[in-house]
């Protein structure tokens, strides 16, 4: 008996190693901390990450580190970023944040709101040109504008209307995108949350941007050497974030992807320590936020044969506590959904296991449309979720449940393939 006990204690004491959590929480908080600065690109915050991220892989086992340089070109907000509506301050990510592909901003502008009850694009025209309304700002609540785009994307371009720029009001907190900032349309949009711009006749804002052309990035690609070097193994998570908005803002990104990133870290702790049979790649892509830029350029320049991956496993934001995993597949990684689904029944990970259909959503697509066998694991909808890429995706809302679930899936699955 215990003998028994003794083992049990064992075995709970090398499970724990195994997925070690305090280790994982460790690098959660530490890339998202001030020092990176969101993981962006203006302020090197990415590149940083990348560095560090280089050290714990080698503090963790791995036989071999390699820096994947790129670039891209991309807009930031690093510099000022200050609004008033009717004289009252606003606060940047709080009450409005940049569209991605907005220029930068500065003066004092009327304010035209869309009557969406009434939507009439001629009587538009004609309002935004009459003197009262020269220079405007025109606001209007985004879905709408996305369902009349063609109305819309004149109003972006110079030369077609009047106005100054765009105001676009999204629900709070206001959430900032990223993945369309390779290029700039003509004039200023701002995301604005309704109840900061609901009445308001004069706004003023001082915006600035930086657009970087050919800015140097890196993906991180840690080895751990099985067995077996005819075929491998890969984990992947995005290291990049949002970076900046403003001088006093950043978007630490806890969840998305500080989560993925431990977790890959911790990955390759253990198969350093339990040597597997096939050959692993622990890979951190950058550029992630960019449009996939990381994970498109791999897949360009490999560092092993695409063909030879027997499976790869790509997790971005598991910082959360949905007790249903959300997950997609790559058509050529569908024959293992069967072998995914049994052992989290048997190995209670999740409550289930939520297929959705393949997207480009994150840097397992790159590889699904190369035929690469696929899964990708984002825990959605848990009390984190309402964070994202908002401000508020930080260490203080940092939350942990599907840490430990996610790494048994994957093992057990290795263990099993
Ligand atoms: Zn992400």
């Amino acid at each position: 008996m215990k003998k028994l006990a003794v083992i049990l204690l064992l075995l709970a004491a090398t499970t724990l190693a195994a997925q070690d959590l305090p280790h994982y929480k460790r690098i959660v908080k530490e890339l998202s901390s001030a020092k990176y600065q969101g993981r962006g690109y203006a302020r090197g915050g990415a590149n940083k990450a990348g560095k560090y991220l280089q050290k714990e892989f080698q503090k963790a086992g791995a036989d071999e580190v390699t820096l994947q340089h790129f670039t891209i070109d991309i807009n930031t907000f690093p510099g000022k970023m200050k609004m008033w509506a009717d004289g009252r301050k606003l606060t940047p990510g709080v009450d409005f944040s940049m569209r991605e592909y907005s220029p930068g901003v500065s003066g004092e502008f009327p304010v035209y709101h869309i009557d969406t009850l009434n939507f009439n694009p001629d009587r538009i025209l004609k309002d935004l040109a009459r003197p009262e309304y020269a220079n405007s700002l025109v606001c209007c609540e985004f879905w709408f504008t996305y369902r009349h785009s063609d109305f819309f994307s004149k109003l972006q371009k110079a030369g077609e209307c009047p106005n100054a720029g765009l105001l676009y009001t999204w629900e709070s907190p206001i959430i900032f995108f990223k993945a369309y900032g390779d290029h700039l349309v003509d004039k200023p949009i701002i995301w604005v949350t309704p109840e900061a711009i609901e009445g308001v006749n004069r706004v003023r804002v001082k915006a600035d941007h930086q657009f970087l052309n050919d800015y140097p990035l890196f993906n991180v690609i840690a080895k751990v050497e099985g067995e077996r070097h005819d075929s491998c193994y890969v984990f992947t998570a995005h290291y990049d974030h949002l970076g900046n908005l403003g001088r006093k803002i950043f978007y630490a990104g806890a969840n998305d992807n500080a989560s993925g990133t431990a977790a890959i870290v911790t990955l390759a702790a253990h198969y350093a320590k339990n040597r597997p049979k096939y050959d692993m790649y622990f890979i951190a892509f950058s550029g992630e936020d960019a449009n996939l830029r990381g994970s498109q350029f791999y897949v360009d320049n490999p560092a092993v044969p695409l063909e030879q991956i027997k499976f790869l496993f790509n997790i971005d934001m598991i910082g959360d506590n949905n007790p249903v995993q959300y997950c997609e597949l790559s058509e050529a990684g569908m024959p293992a959904f069967p072998l995914f689904q049994r052992i989290n029944e048997r190995d209670r990970c999740f409550e289930s296991l939520n297929r959705g259909e393949l997207a480009a959503n994150s840097d397992h697509y790159p590889f699904a449309v190369r035929n690469v066998p696929c899964i990708f694991l984002e825990n959605e909808e848990g009390d984190a979720y309402q964070y994202y890429h908002t401000i508020f995706d930080n260490w203080q809302h940092a939350v942990f449940d599907s840490y430990e679930p996610v790494f048994k899936l994957v093992t057990s699955f290795i263990g099993e393939y």
